[in-house]
């Protein structure tokens, strides 16, 4: 049973990361502007030695936005949390510090882990069930340990903490509208589940291309690559959006069974040079600027060979899915940003003689970005009668509302874990991905390389189908 519970302090560890700054503060500002989270109290905390002043005009600033566009009741709230935040220098990985400050605060408290994961790990490993404050939330970011074996042991040490229904592995992609729109296209339309498996769709793309390239992230991602970073995480839950049974409800129990089923049938097969590919990009130009290679941004190790560039082809070994290619690919400074999943149908089983025309399947995209929904369909043009035209249906997707990690923050606050990854389902996510990485290591897939602002190296994005 889930047990809910509204947390009445929200602790911040990491106070002056990137992630606090840039998505976390204006996620929580749209969140309080809506007068969705009243009553809260903000605390951050960091192994900074910054003055109340300091941590106040971060809030402040990341406030700002809102305030301006929220109603009274929501300015009031921004007002409130702004005035009464504190910030504790704290160092979290010591025994002692992080528990006396939990001591002096009202519960419950959600304890958000903005740090770097090992130090994450390290917090709660110092930790001790008895000093947290009842209702206790811990928040973890991604990437949850870096393999099967580490998000295992830290499941464990989280467990020993708290119940599992209080933790929080957020994938913030679960907190943007247009993923959570999938479920209900799929489930509250009656045209589309007939066709929605193996009899009439040939092949299913998750595709996130970037126009961005490092952006100075280069601590983090030349760690990470597009495999960990993108894949591992994100277009994997899209996967399963896209996948799953209809779930009896779309409570957190239902919902995260039925995702949990799809990813236990989900594997990608060996030989890895025939269901993956990797690629790192070169110098190029992405609109007006000119991007350096990879390996010469600064805080990159070109030894670590990390790629920019990942695609991988998943299989659904279940009766829906049985030799269907889920297609999933990410990649940075990429000429043209992409963020959509793709259905291609099967062609018809028969034209009737006498139509022309038709040279591709029917496809629907599902667009994050912009959102929209686009049905690729063929109908009688204009002239010839039987000469087939294709058209597109188009539905702008009005998913304009809060911040991903605004929604994500309401499911924590509000003590409702849907939003959030389920402890086995991360472990599954890195046992789907561990082969490839494995491979990757040993050199069985060939690094290729692509020029910042192309397709991706030649031969690409053909998708790596039989
Ligand atoms: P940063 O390196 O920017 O920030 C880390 C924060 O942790 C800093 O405030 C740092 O303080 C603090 N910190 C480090 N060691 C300690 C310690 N011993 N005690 C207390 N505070 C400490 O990282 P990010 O904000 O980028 O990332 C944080 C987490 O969020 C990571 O797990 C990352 O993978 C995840 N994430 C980040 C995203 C992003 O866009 N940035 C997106 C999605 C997930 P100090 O500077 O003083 O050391």
């Amino acid at each position: 049973m889930t047990s809910k519970t509204t947390v009445k302090t929200l602790l911040i560890l990491g106070a002056s990361g990137d992630l606090t700054g840039r998505l976390l503060l204006p996620g929580l500002a749209g969140l309080l502007a809506s007068g969705r989270a009243p009553g809260l109290r903000l605390v951050g905390a960091g192994s900074d030695p910054w003055s109340p002043e300091q941590w106040q005009d971060r809030v402040n600033t990341a406030f700002a936005a809102a305030s301006n566009a929220s109603e009274a009741t929501g300015r009031a709230d921004l007002a409130a949390v702004a005035s009464t935040t504190e910030y504790h220098q704290v160092d979290v990985t010591a025994d002692g510090p992080l528990a006396e400050l939990l001591s002096r605060l009202e519960g419950p408290v959600a304890i958000y882990f903005a740090l770097p994961p090992h130090v994450s790990q390290k917090a709660c490993e110092v930790l001790h069930r008895d000093q947290l404050p009842p209702g206790t939330r811990l928040v973890m970011e991604k990437p949850f340990g870096s393999g099967t074996e580490s998000a295992h042991e830290l499941n464990k040490t989280l467990a020993a903490l708290v119940p599992e229904d209080r933790i929080h592995r957020v994938d913030h992609f679960l907190g943007k509208a247009t993923v959570l729109n999938i479920l209900g296209l799929r489930f509250a339309n009656t045209f589309l589940e007939p066709v929605w498996n193996r009899d009439h769709i040939e092949k299913v793309e998750v595709i996130f291309d970037e126009d961005l390239a490092l952006e100075g992230r280069a601590r983090y991602y030349d760690t990470a690559g597009a495999l960990r970073d993108m894949v591992q995480s994100h277009l994997l839950h899209i996967m399963a959006f896209l996948a799953v049974d209809a779930p009896a409800t779309v409570e957190e129990r239902d919902l995260r069974d039925a995702v949990a089923t799809v990813l236990r049938a989900s594997s990608i097969k060996a030989p890895y040079a025939h269901s993956t590919r990797r690629a790192r990009y070169t110098a190029g130009t992405l609109g007006e600027r000119t991007v350096p290679d990879y390996v010469a941004e600064e805080g990159v190790d070109p030894s670590r060979n990390t790629e920019t560039l990942a695609e991988v082809r998943v299989e659904i070994d279940n009766w829906r899915w049985k030799g269907v290619p889920f297609i999933l690919r990410s990649g940075k400074a990429m000429g043209r940003r992409r963020k959509e999943a793709v259905i291609t149908f099967r062609p018809v089983p028969h034209l009737p003689k006498g139509f022309s025309g038709v040279d591709s399947p029917n496809q629907l995209r599902i667009g994050f970005g912009p959102d929209v929904l686009e049905l690729d369909v063929d109908v009688n043009g204009p002239g010839d009668i039987f000469s087939l035209d294709r058209a597109s249906l188009v539905a702008q997707l009005n998913a304009a509302g809060m911040l991903p990690y605004g929604e994500v923050l309401e499911g924590i606050l509000n003590g409702d874990p849907l939003l959030s990854v389920r402890g086995d389902t991360a472990e599954d996510c890195w046992r789907i991905i561990e082969p490839v990485l494995r491979a990757w290591e040993s050199g069985d897939v060939p690094l290729e390389e692509y020029d910042a602002g192309t397709a991706g190296p030649a031969g690409w994005p053909t998708a790596v189908v039989d």
